[in-house]
């Protein structure tokens, strides 16, 4: 008996060795398949792009707005300031009202959140777009506001935030994209929605790449032109936003940008390719 058993253990365990490892392979492979067959590929008519993402935009707004209470409490809550909150709006709308925002379905909404400390602006997937008031009080004029709603609103209309859902439903495996593919907005309450509420918590810290950020960049120069606002407005708060670290820690604005420099002189390379023959006059500065 003990002999039996003392070669039946061992080999036991050789085959729960392979057997783990042939779940791995094959759970792998299923996440692999799962991003591409679980995914579509979209042509994007505002960046012209083909990408690849897996939620329709209704969820992306569904998303964006289970989103926006956390968001708001991670920066303070919203600044009690109607005056400037007034004049987001108003530039913000202006932004989406004359550019190719404004033809999509994103329903976008601007707000100054209370954090007096950190300089950060933000976009949700479907429309919501923040900025701090450590942002705001950064500015000197309204081109400058324009610059950072265009940006963000870049960062919307890209759907940006959607290809990065795509790929860490790589990373998480077939369950993430299979709850998100199936995730109805008009059911709360369902495994499908439980899963994509442990998104939502990811989208508060969602850091776009370097490439993002100068799609968002060269997106906004064009938001900014289409909305009368001279587009080397933009340049001036990379300016100003390099200028605040004084030595202390870039502003969480820059966090994926570790050279500000190389960003202007690529802000100012569309600014070149959208006006050959130099920026016209009479835009806002
Ligand atoms: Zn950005």
């Amino acid at each position: 008996m003990l002999g039996r058993g003392y070669r039946v253990i061992p080999s036991r365990r050789r085959g729960g060795l392979g057997g783990r490892l042939m779940i791995f392979v094959v759970m792998a492979v299923i996440a692999i398949a799962g991003y591409y067959l679980g995914t579509a590929r979209v042509p994007n008519d505002i960046t012209g792009e083909v990408q690849r993402v897996s939620l329709t935009p209704q969820q992306e707004i569904a998303m964006g707005l289970q989103a926006v209470p956390t968001m708001e409490q991670e920066y303070g809550g919203e600044l009690n300031d109607p005056n400037a909150q007034a004049f987001v709006d108003e530039v913000g709308n202006a932004i989406v009202r004359n550019s190719p925002a404004g033809n999509t379905e994103y329903q976008f909404e601007f707000g100054l959140l209370a954090d007096p400390q950190t300089i950060n602006a933000f976009a949700l997937p479907g429309g919501p777009v923040y900025m701090t008031a450590a942002l705001y009080k950064e500015l000197e004029t309204e081109g400058q506001l324009a610059g950072v709603l265009a940006h963000e609103v870049g960062h919307v209309v890209a759907r940006h935030a959607a290809e990065q859902i795509a790929k860490s439903q790589l990373v998480q495996g077939i369950s993430g994209a299979a709850a998100v593919a199936a995730y109805d907005p008009s059911s709360p309450g369902s495994v499908e929605a439980a899963r994509v509420a442990q998104m939502v918590g990811q989208l508060v810290t969602l850091k776009y790449g370097r490439e993002d950020e100068l799609e968002s960049d060269r997106l906004a120069v064009r938001f900014m032109a289409d909305a009368g606002y001279d587009p080397r407005a933009l340049i001036s708060v990379m300016e100003i936003l390099a200028a605040s670290g004084n030595g202390q820690a870039p502003p969480e604005f820059f966090s994926s940008h570790p050279n500000p420099q190389n960003r202007i002189e690529q802000i100012q390379a569309a600014i070149d390719a959208e006006f050959p023959n130099g920026v016209p006059g009479g835009l806002v500065q």
